[in-house]
Parts: C-alpha cells; structure tokens; sequence
C-alpha cells in the first residue's frame, strides 16, 4: 500500500476499510475526519474536550457571556468513527503511540497538530471549562486596567485591540511592534484603511519600537508597570518613551506542536519545528515521502500564513487523496499557497480590514474587503455558525 513503510499488521483495520488515524481535532484535523468518515474508518486523537475554535477567542476575552461559544463538542462531529480524547506521544509508519501508553495502528495517518500561541489567543488547557474560567479571571483583571499594552502588531494584536476598544470605550490601548509597518505585503489601501480605523478607534499604534525589558508579572493580570522602550534600526519616529501600562498581552510567537515527533520514528522536523510535506501533503520521511502518511494546518511548512481557512483546504485535499488511495487510485490532488496573502481581520464587531484572492481580475492580484463587508462575513458572528454546522450543534 505505502511507498515508505506501511500500517499492514494493523489490529484495527476492520475487513474491507481502511482506518485512518488523525492526530489533533483542530480546524484541519475536525476537517479531515468529516470528510473521511464515510468512506473510511476514523480515529481522531485529540486531547482537548472540546473544538476550539480560535478565531473566537479574543472576543471570549471581553465578552464572558459569549464566550462559550468558540467551544465545540465532538461527540456529533462523526457518525461512524470515533473521537478518541488522548495526546500522541510518538508516530511511526504504522501509527500512533498515546501518552496514556496505548497503540493505534492504522493504514493512513494524517499529522494535524497544529500551533499553540500565548493566552488568550489559544488556551493553555484541555478542559474547555478551564479555559473559560482563565478567560473570566483575564476579563476581571482586565476591567479594572485603564492602561492596556499589547505586544505584537500582527492580526491578533489588533483583533484584540479592537474587541476591547468595541466593550471598553475609554481604556487606553497602545500597540507596540517592533516592525515598521503593519500587515506586511497587504494592499496599500488596506493597510492605510486599518491605520485609519485604528486612529478613530482611539488605539493608538507604536511601530519600529521595542520594549527594554518585559513586563513584570503574568500577561492579562492587573498591575501597574513602567518599561523603556527604544526605536529599532533607523526609524527615528518611533516614540523613545517609557510606557506606562496597568495589563499586558502577548500577541506574538507562535508555537508549532510537533513535540512527539522528536523521537524521528517517523520524519526529523524542520528546525523551525514544522514538517515537510510535498504539494499532495504527504510527509517527507528520511527516505522520501511516504505515499499514506499526510500532514496539514499549521504544523506544515507549506510557504503561506498560517491560518485555519488554509488548514481546512488541506484538509480537503487530504481526504481526496486517502479516499482515492482507499479506493485503489492513485493520490493526485495537490495544494498550491496562494501567492496573495488575504486575511478577514474584524476590529471589534462592527469595523475591520481585510483583502481576498481577486478571482474575477484574472492577473492573480487581491481585492480589499471593505469594513462593513468583513463585518458581515466575519466581525459580526466570527464564523461561529459556520462550525455550529460542521459540529452538528447548529
Ligand atoms: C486569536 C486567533 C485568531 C485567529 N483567527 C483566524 C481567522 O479568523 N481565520 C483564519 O483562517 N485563521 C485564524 N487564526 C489562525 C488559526 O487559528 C490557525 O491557523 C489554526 O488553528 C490552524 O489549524 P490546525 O488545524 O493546523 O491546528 P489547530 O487548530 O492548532 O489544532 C491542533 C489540534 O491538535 C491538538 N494537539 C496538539 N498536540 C497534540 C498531540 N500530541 N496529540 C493529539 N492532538 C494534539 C490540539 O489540542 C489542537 O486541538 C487565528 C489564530 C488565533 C490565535
């Protein structure tokens, strides 16, 4: 069946189907085992209760009786396979060793582990009623601060700028980032569009400075700080002046999850932690890439933004790929990275800036998305109905 390494032998393959081992229930993982669970038989390993679905998790922070929505149950993900709630330890060929010390074996093994990023972006526990009480004890924290600094200028920093400035008119919010403009590579009038709504917002952007030292004390907890800051490179109009601020967050570095493949049964990982794959996603092993084993979402190192519309298109072409394979025929579904970045990046409810492939213009350009069109698609709900249907709790 496989090119390089196989899962025959496997003790769960039941007669005439294949069984499929996804490893992390995140937006590609949840994908692909939808789409798979058809026409074979699926495990998803994941350690979480519940879906996560980040793009909600800003909002979450500010708004506590909301924030029960960005959380998803399995149980009605799948009709025929299962949701097995454990974390992969390691991943051979022939499948997928568990922290609890079980085994699955399995004929196609799709890697789907994806990122973790600093609190509140994606919380930092497996009980979904956990993470709700760190996002209540955040928000608490949070509405008593006047003064709030966020790190990182990046789609995160300003979605959170702007969902506190939508609860929280009066607050001071500065940005700080040591870049020297914001979303690089985006249309000029997108990014002259957000540095217009972000100035009638009252949020103020710091860009081409970094901080001296770190905050002291825990990000998203009240305590009044001073730090320095200074100008990067040769941008003198960045601000040298110290910042005073009562709450802090981190809105950068993210964190591939890729630890149980340090053993190197399976495939070393790129020293950015990420995993080869080729244009059909199937992961590059020592000796080439092996023909039934996939990976997807952010832990690849396909060249594009890491975001979770793109894990859901792998997703798509992974399950093409086993299906086909499954049925005898030979894997030829590929996955191209668009070279125009695009991006849906609401501030608060009603605002936002974005910028989408143009597919009517022909010449591989972008189109900006208008304020009240990123509203309507996304600032509004944050997609949440979107997955209340692939979750089945529509
Ligand atoms: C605040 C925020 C807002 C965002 N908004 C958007 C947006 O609007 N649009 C967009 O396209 N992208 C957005 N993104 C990016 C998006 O969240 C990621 O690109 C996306 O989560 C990647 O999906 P994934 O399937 O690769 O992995 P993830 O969604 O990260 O899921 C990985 C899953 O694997 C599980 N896992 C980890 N280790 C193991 C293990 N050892 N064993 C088993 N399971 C494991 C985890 O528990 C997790 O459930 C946002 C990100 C953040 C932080």
């Amino acid at each position: 069946m496989s090119e390089n390494g196989s899962g025959s032998g496997s003790e769960n393959v039941s007669a005439g189907r294949a069984t499929v081992a996804v490893v992390g229930g995140g937006y590609g993982g949840a994908a692909v085992a939808k789409a798979l669970d058809g026409g074979t038989d699926v495990v998803l390993i994941e350690p979480k209760d519940a879906f996560v679905h980040s793009a909600g998790a800003l909002r979450a922070l500010v708004r506590p009786d909301w924030a029960a929505n960005m959380f998803f149950p399995y149980d009605r993900l799948l009709s025929r396979g299962r949701v097995l709630r454990e974390r992969a330890s390691s991943v051979d060929p022939g499948g997928v060793t568990l922290a609890s010390g079980g085994r699955i074996d399995a004929d196609y093994l799709v890697l789907a582990t994806g990122s973790d990023y600093a609190f509140p972006a994606k919380t930092e526990t497996d009980s979904s009623a956990e993470a709700l009480r760190r996002l209540r004890v955040a928000y608490d924290e949070l509405t008593g601060a006047e003064r709030v600094l966020i790190l990182g200028a990046g789609p995160v920093g300003l979605e959170l700028a702007g969902e506190i400035r939508a609860v929280w008119p009066a607050k001071r919010i500065v940005i700080v980032d040591p870049a020297p403009e914001v979303l690089p590579g985006f249309l000029p009038e997108v990014r002259a569009d957000l540095l217009r709504q972000l100035a009638a917002l009252d949020i103020e952007l710091r860009l081409g400075v970094r901080l001296d030292e770190q905050p002291p004390g825990e990000p998203g907890r009240a305590k009044t700080f001073t730090v320095p800051t200074t100008p990067v490179g040769d941008l003198t109009a960045g601000l040298t002046a110290d910042l005073t601020a009562d709450i802090w967050f981190r809105c950068h570095g993210v964190r591939v999850n890729g630890g149980y493949l340090g053993d190197g049964r399976l495939t070393l990982p790129t020293p950015k932690g990420q995993v080869r794959v080729t244009d059909t996603l199937n992961v590059t092993g020592p000796a080439g890439p092996y023909a039934h084993v996939y990976a997807l979402g952010d832990l690849t190192d396909v060249a594009e933004a890491k975001m979770a519309g793109h894990a859901m298109r792998h997703a798509d072409v992974v399950a093409r790929n086993i299906l086909a394979q499954a049925r005898g025929e030979r894997a030829t579904a590929t996955y191209l990275p668009s070279p125009v970045p695009s991006a849906l990046l609401p501030l608060g409810p009603g605002g936002g800036v974005g910028q989408l492939p143009d597919t009517e213009g022909g010449a591989g350009g972008a189109v900006p998305v208008p304020a009240p069109r990123v509203a309507a698609y996304k600032g509004a709900d944050l997609f949440v109905g979107r997955f209340a249907e692939l979750f089945g709790t529509a």
